[in-house]
């Protein structure tokens, strides 16, 4: 399996038995792209761009903003000695050449470029938007290949390979999923879009529903009221004292949530069980809000800095290590001495820094804060290996192998020291383990180990668990509604329990408000119309109960007969047009066709998958980011995605619309069929009668 990769790190470390290495970036080097970035990108382009992610910015060193990305990231070995016919190649210098940026971080031993690599990533994405589909493949891969814990690239490759070639598609997501496993900011960002996608599809599909529902049962509404205020004014005057009255909490800023609960819990005696759901669930969302908002705010804490415990340090993982930087948490964790994140982002930074001393220090503190931490052990063997002591690196380790069995970077890094004493047995045997726990790793490393005889150490960012156990822990108080989409910040209904209770004690009074009307006022629908009418506007015929309008039609006929058939006229002529609109609306409002037979969970889930994919369209519904944003639009679901999930979206409402349609069809023509024979019977026996 790994003989060959054996066979050359032996015949590598024959000719050249000393640990070294590079930098991952260096300062100076850094520096100047920061600024090269900035150019390129434009400072307007990318403040707007900073400004609009949920991740704070972070140390003075790039203008480019954070580059996020945790998981076990890459990093070749700080050097004390570099042989001098193999000393630094020097970084190209056109930023346009993308094989040449790969040949150096080969020739360089260097793990990863992550601003270089979010450069080729960047221009990828421009070129992908121009057309240039295949140059823009070549840019992203090149990208991942730079920076191996750079996820975006990965996502980007399969999103747009999905239709074209989906088994290469689906590589990129194995890649994201493996990569996603070790990057606590990438599960961060999952979890809370995740949640604001779905609390803000749903409430917006409850939302719409509740409104069309008002707009589908809008007479019962009006005629209660109209009744009410028939003792105060005119038919005529009342009519339009309706509409304001229905439409003024509308528009007088209470938002359209607050409004559609109220009229939904008076209509409430009239509604169905499945309308009803809709009044329950959109109230259950508003109560649940602040709850929602302050889920979110305690997402956002690991982002934010200066906000304890973590003081951003998920964001350090692919900073471009400074010596500003390294100062900067070297002070924090002065300040926090019990804080294990500081104290291990300090030791990350100075050791790539090559500050080993300080590496070593920051390490052993944070060991005593988390004892027995395998991470923490790895990457302290690794800069006493660094500073020549190998017997204590060794023995840590040792102890990380004994802490987690399956911790491959810590066999591996030993591998390296016994290689470098000439023990090619015990080498082998712990190159053997860290092959078989991961055997990615060992053929990553091995081919930065390239044929000049360079042995890189493995070194380990913080486990996603660690984060996750203190974020658990964390109870802070929350800082307000920045982890929310801006869209949702002035939002009324995010604006906290002040705005749930109102909610809730409106949703109250407006069920015994409705309860009340509806016992004082029962209403019914007009036997040959269906036109909403009550006790004291009914007009009755016999056993029949008809609005003014069919009584009035019926009044024209001289006989009985006649009369009939003038009704069944009149509402044919009515159902006519309330069908025509009703069809047009149901082919043009997801749902809505649904809805108007009653038809609620399928209708709201349509609405929900389409508010969904409106948010994502429009950019917020996922204010969580696992990287920089780019000001570049990143499709991340791919288009054909997006269209044929609206193709089907459409075909389920209105295909749904019209069987329902037909299946009501039929039952009233089965219920109208006995009707026509019962009056031929009738006619039968009157001949048989007059006979
Ligand atoms: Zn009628
Ligand atoms: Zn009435």
């Amino acid at each position: 399996m790994h003989d060959s990769d054996l066979r050359r790190l032996r015949a590598s470390q024959r000719r050249s038995p000393w640990i070294h290495g590079l930098p991952a970036l260096r300062p100076s080097r850094s520096l100047g792209f920061a600024f090269a970035l900035f150019f390129f990108l434009g400072a307007g382009v990318a403040a707007g761009a900073l400004a609009q992610t949920a991740t704070p910015s972070r140390g003075p060193t790039t203008a480019y903003g954070t580059t996020p990305a945790g998981g076990p990231t890459l990093a070749t070995m700080q050097t004390k000695r570099v042989p001098s016919p193999l000393a630094a190649v020097l970084p190209p210098q056109d930023l346009n050449d993308l094989p040449a940026w790969l040949e150096y971080r080969a020739r360089n031993h260097l793990a990863d470029l992550p601003l270089e690599a979010r450069l080729f990533y960047r221009r990828g994405l421009m070129l992908a938007q121009s057309g240039n589909r295949d140059d823009a493949v070549r840019l992203v891969r090149g990208a991942a290949e730079l920076d191996p814990a750079f996820i975006a690239p990965h996502l980007t490759l399969a999103s747009w390979l999905l239709l074209r070639e989906p088994s290469q598609a689906l590589l990129q997501y194995a890649s994201v999923i493996d990569l996603g496993r070790q990057n606590f900011l990438l599960q961060n960002a999952l979890l809370g879009n995740t949640l604001t996608l779905a609390f803000q599809s749903f409430f917006l599909a409850l939302l719409a529903a509740g409104l069309i529902l008002l707009g589908l049962r809008n007479r019962e509404l009006r005629h209660a009221l109209a009744e009410r205020l028939a003792r105060f004014a005119s038919p005529t005057t009342a009519r339009w004292w309706i509409w304001a009255i229905l439409a003024l909490p509308f528009v007088a800023g209470f938002g359209l949530a607050l409004p559609t609960v109220f009229f939904l819990g008076l209509l409430w005696p009239s509604l169905k069980a499945g309308e009803r759901a809709v009044f329950v669930g959109l109230l259950g969302i508003l109560v649940a809000a602040p709850w929602a908002v302050g889920s979110l705010d305690h997402l956002g804490v690991p982002l934010r800095e200066g906000q304890p415990p973590f003081h951003a340090v998920p964001l350090v993982a692919t900073e471009s290590p400074s010596s500003d930087r390294q100062q900067q948490l070297a002070a924090l964790g002065r300040r926090n001495p019990e804080n294990p994140f500081l104290q291990f982002a300090a030791a990350w930074t100075a050791r790539r820094n090559g500050d080993l001393p300080a590496a070593a220090a920051g390490y052993r503190r944070a060991l005593e804060l988390w004892p027995d931490d395998d991470r923490v052990l790895n990457n302290l063997g690794n800069v006493l290996a660094m500073q020549g002591r190998t017997d204590e690196a060794l023995e840590a380790y040792r102890r990380a192998g004994a802490v987690n069995q399956s911790n491959a970077a810590a066999a591996f890094n030993a591998s390296q020291i016994y290689t470098q004493r000439f023990d090619f047995r015990s080498a082998t045997e712990a190159l053997s383990r860290a092959a078989a726990l991961n055997f990615d790793l060992v053929k990553t490393y091995q081919s930065l180990a390239s044929d000049d005889g360079v042995l890189p150490l493995v070194d380990q960012w913080i486990a996603p668990r660690s984060f996750w156990a203190a974020l658990s822990a964390e109870r802070g108080e929350a800082s307000g509604r920045g982890a929310l989409p801006p869209a949702w910040r002035s939002a009324i209904e995010a604006s906290g329990w002040g705005y749930s209770t109102a909610a809730l004690l409106l949703a109250l009074l407006a069920l015994v408000a409705g309860a009340r009307t509806h016992r004082a006022v029962p209403l019914r629908t007009c036997n040959n119309c269906g036109a909403i009418i009550c006790r004291r506007c009914a007009c009755r015929r016999r056993e029949t109960a008809l609005c003014p309008a069919c009584a009035a039609v019926e009044a024209r006929a001289e006989t009985p007969d006649f009369g009939r058939v003038l009704l069944l006229q009149h509402r044919s002529q009515l159902r006519r047009s309330r069908r025509l609109l009703r069809t047009a609306l149901a082919l043009l409002i997801p749902g809505y066709g649904l809805l108007s037979f009653r038809r609620v969970v399928p209708a709201v889930l349509l609405l929900a998958v389409s508010a969904a994919l409106v948010a994502m369209a429009a950019g917020c519904g996922t204010p969580f980011s696992y990287e920089t944003r780019l000001a570049v639009v990143v499709q991340e679901v791919p288009f054909a995605v997006q269209v044929g999930t609206w193709v089907a979206i459409y075909a389920i409402s209105i295909l749904g619309y019209f069987a329902n349609l037909v299946r009501a069809d039929a039952v009233e023509a089965a219920q109208a069929a006995p009707v026509r024979s019962r009056i031929r019977l009738s006619r039968h026996d009157q001949s048989a009668l007059a006979a």
